[in-house]
């Protein structure tokens, strides 16, 4: 019996073992991959030194690639790195080159004009009425009065017309014209030196401070001015002591980033007067041309903050004599303009006046006025909020732009 089970046994294995060899094994080795020369083997004399072109491949499959960032149209794609280069490198930030500012109020005569018509106008119709009576030239010395020409120089352009007036006579409007804005002109007075004082020192950099209550144009300013001495190819550095204000620094970095320029700052509330002592070390020390610094822009009528603003001016010192100290002034403001003005006069020597927002109001005589009560010029006018709105003061396009063309 056991002998049986045995031969059962066995001739089952062989079956087994025979059907495994016939279908099984040759299956397997038909579905595996042929050995691939070079891979799998050391191929010999004769075989192919790589895999058979013929060689089963594999399939190809479709899948979703990541969607390349798309160039904006126009631009040029960077290019790409080729084997051994370095990478491309990525373009900075555009670094603005802002057109010369000579004659630029001329060309921004018009905005003057649209504020100013009131003005320019009224006095023309005045003066071309067929008679010239009291009560005309009254009207004129309050149009002249209510656009904060003050009322001393007010008076003084009526007595002036009334007295040519009387010799000359006004034949026409183009007459009144000529007449008023020559008179105008002398108020004006074109024969203060208006240039900004930016040339380098031996050593040093020109040094100018820009004083001003907030909010009337005086970081902006910074700003704009940093432009017009860039655009002079001026090498400019821009110091943020308007450490009050957490976003005066910030806002002027922008400006100065955008025509390259680097600005010195300090955490915010830091000492202003340390700001623009370490703002003008470094323009010494990178052999700037002009440093232009920011100031805290306190109400005049915190004691302290004035006194601080003499402090700042007597630091800066330290590294040679500031060359300007420009006093932003809000048109708009008017006779308020002026007691600002007076004030900060008595606390640091004011060598300028930078008269801002002159496109937002009828109140062109105040440039008249902060002059005379001053003694001091305008040197520079704003008249928008456009980077490049600030323009040297020019009398005669001044002029011009309040009679209107
Ligand atoms: P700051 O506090 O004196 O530094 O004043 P900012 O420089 O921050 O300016 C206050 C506001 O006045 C901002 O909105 C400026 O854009 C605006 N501003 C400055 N100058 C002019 C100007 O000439 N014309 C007009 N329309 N706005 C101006």
């Amino acid at each position: 019996m056991v002998t049986e089970l045995v031969i059962l046994a066995a001739v089952l294995a062989a079956v087994l073992l025979t059907v495994a060899l016939v279908y099984v094994l040759p299956r397997r080795r038909r579905d595996a991959p042929p050995p691939r020369p070079g891979v799998d083997y050391v191929p010999g004399v004769g075989d192919d030194a790589g895999p058979p072109v013929d060689a089963p491949k594999r399939t190809v499959e479709t899948v979703d690639l990541p969607e390349a960032p798309s160039a904006p149209s126009g631009e040029a794609r960077p290019a790409e790195a080729l084997p051994g280069e370095l990478p491309p490198v990525e373009p900075g930030p555009v670094v603005e080159r802002p057109a010369p500012a000579a004659g630029r109020l001329v060309r921004l005569r018009s905005r003057l004009a649209r504020s100013q018509s009131a003005l320019g106008q009224g006095l023309l119709t005045l003066l071309s009425r067929d008679r010239l009576d009291e009560d005309t030239w009254e009207e004129i010395e309050e149009t002249l009065i209510t656009a904060d020409l003050g009322v001393g120089p007010s008076q003084e352009l009526v007595e002036r017309l009334r007295a040519r007036t009387r010799v000359e006579g006004v034949a026409d409007a183009d007459d009144a014209r000529r007449m008023l804005r020559e008179e105008l002109l002398a108020l004006v007075d074109p024969s203060l030196d208006r240039s900004l004082r930016t040339q380098r020192h031996e050593g040093r950099p020109a040094v100018l401070l820009v004083v001003g209550v907030n909010g009337t144009g005086k970081t902006t300013t910074v700003g704009k001015l940093a432009r017009v001495l860039v655009s002079e190819d001026r090498d400019v550095l821009l110091g943020a002591a308007d450490t009050f204000r957490a976003a005066a620094a910030d806002q002027l970095t922008t400006w100065g980033e955008r025509v390259g320029v680097v600005t010195v700052r300090g955490a915010e509330g830091a000492d202003p007067a340390s700001v623009a002592y370490e703002a003008v070390r470094a323009g010494i020390e990178q052999e700037a041309d002009v440093v232009v610094v920011d100031t805290a822009g306190r109400l005049q009528t915190k004691v302290g903050l004035m006194d601080e603003l003499g402090k700042l001016k007597r630091v800066v010192e330290k590294h040679g004599p500031v060359d300007e100290v420009l006093l932003v002034l809000d048109a708009t403001t008017g006779q308020n303009g002026l007691a600002q003005a007076r004030v900060f006069a008595e606390v640091v020597a004011v060598t300028g006046l930078v008269l801002t927002k002159l496109d937002g109001t009828a109140r062109g005589g105040i440039v008249v006025a902060v002059q005379r009560e001053l003694g001091v010029p305008v040197k520079l006018v704003g008249l928008g909020e456009g980077a490049d709105d600030l323009a040297p003061f020019d009398p005669e396009a001044f002029v011009d732009g309040i009679l209107g063309d």
